[in-house]
């Protein structure tokens, strides 16, 4: 049942380069966040917007924010040498459960586990993904309320390591829905309330929890519009909430200035949350041609984890997943599959978002094979993880791309991800801040 996440201790905390080029960084028990001043030369680079790699850049990253970036002929000074690999700014995975780890099969576990070990599985599973090249994440959700918040503050601080992390602080949903943790054969009263938090039986519940996350510091808010595929009982696709209940969540979230998110996987439930006023909505899998136009009508961005499907097939087998979850995703990955071809071909946002807690930390970037094999440019997969990303979670000013003034997150891979997109499932470099965690 269990997968054990491996993780590197060696790699706890940032490099501090010994040449006088790079970092002088005091590397402790915390360290300065963004504090790094590097010079990098790659031997191409894609910025996150451009639609041509250039060759022979160098990046110049001062206290932390691209200052410049050069022709490396004309770059005075030390830097550190990546003339043979590709520079990409930081990835950004705008769907990940992070707190969590990646053993959905038994949610059970929720019951009993205390806030120390679901932190201490956080703290692993970020820094997996900071090494895996998404210096920035989304996290949509935590069973645990908070608990990815907690996660966010430590990284903020400096006292844990991982990618920048913006949270929705609980599942906005119905009871029993796709972000309740009712589990068939045991009695409800055992729940702990803190696994319940954004759960709500009307209208005026789902404004009044929504306020709740706002007031508890979400940075944007998530609510659960249609059944989990991965639920028990049901059909995939249901709708859980209303319109009406979905505006209440928008109305909140606006107010306040963040981003609003709908898991929906039926098409009536993405149209109710498109109408609703989300600005984005997850997963998508069976949204029909309605639903599509709609999206592009309203500029509304899709985050669609079209790899998951393939390992759950596999590992979820092997596992051990309930059989009713097996089924379920037998029957939604194709669909989704095509729905995303569709989406894309239509000129609907598409925005990066893998799903990771359902399937191991880490393994984020598998999702750009599919994504180009299902017809999407390779320019386009890695605009969908870095640029649009980034604007879609109204972060356009710090991440999701190598630009003077937003952070000095960047990544490099031996070769050309233009050619081959797989390379960016082995990320040799990772710099956070102008610091390197990966190199
Ligand atoms: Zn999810």
């Amino acid at each position: 049942m269990c997968r054990s996440p491996f993780f590197l201790a060696a790699l706890a905390m940032p490099i501090a380069l010994s040449s006088a080029t790079a970092v002088a960084q005091t590397v402790g028990p915390t360290y300065q966040p963004d504090s790094g001043t590097v010079a990098v030369h790659c031997g191409q680079l894609i910025d996150g917007f451009s639609d041509a790699a250039m060759p022979g850049m160098t990046v110049v990253i001062e206290s932390g924010r691209v200052a410049r970036i050069v022709d490396s002929k004309s770059h005075d000074g030390p830097s550190l040498d990546l003339s043979d690999k590709t520079c990409l700014p930081g990835l950004i995975d705008t769907h990940t459960h992070i707190a969590e780890e990646d053993e959905v099969g038994d949610l059970a576990r929720f019951y009993t586990m205390s806030r120390e070990e679901n932190l201490a599985a956080g703290r692993r599973n970020a820094q997996t993904t900071l090494h895996a090249g998404f210096t920035t994440a989304r996290n949509l959700g935590s069973y645990i309320g908070w608990a990815a918040r907690d996660l966010r503050d430590g990284i903020n601080s400096g006292k844990f390591v991982g990618p920048r992390l913006q949270v929705a602080g609980f599942y906005l949903t119905v009871p029993a829905g796709g972000g309740d943790l009712v589990i068939p054969g045991y009695d409800e009263q055992q729940i702990p309330q803190h696994l319940r938090m954004g759960v709500s039986r009307d209208t005026g519940e789902f404004r009044r929890n929504a306020q709740k996350a706002v007031d508890g510091g979400a940075g944007v808010l998530k609510l659960i519009a249609s059944g989990a595929v991965l639920a028990f009982g049901g059909v995939p696709g249901a709708p859980e909430m209303t319109e009406e209940q979905i505006r209440a969540v928008v109305d909140v979230g606006h107010a306040a200035g963040l981003k609003v998110t709908a898991h929906a996987h039926g098409a009536q439930s993405i149209k109710d949350s498109i109408n609703a006023g989300v600005d984005s909505i997850e997963h998508a899998s069976l949204a029909d041609d309605e639903a599509i136009a709609l999206a592009v009508e309203n500029q509304v961005a899709f985050s669609m984890d079209v790899y998951n499907g393939d390992y759950i097939a596999t590992a979820g087998v092997e596992q051990g997943w309930p059989d009713e979850f097996i089924r379920k995703n037998n029957e939604t990955t194709e669909a989704q599959r095509q729905v995303f071809s569709k989406a894309y071909r239509a000129g609907v946002p598409i925005i990066y978002g893998t799903d990771s807690g359902v399937y191991p930390h880490g393994d984020n970037a598998r999702q750009f094979v599919i994504m180009v094999e299902r017809g999407m440019s390779a320019m386009d997969a890695i605009k969908s993880a870095t640029s649009l990303a980034a604007h879609h979670m109204g972060w356009s000013g710090d991440v999701g791309a190598l630009e003077p003034g937003r952070y000095g997150d960047l990544i490099a891979v031996e070769g050309d991800p233009l050619d081959d997109i797989s390379l960016l499932q082995a990320v040799d470099v990772v710099i956070k801040g102008g610091l390197i965690f990966k190199q």
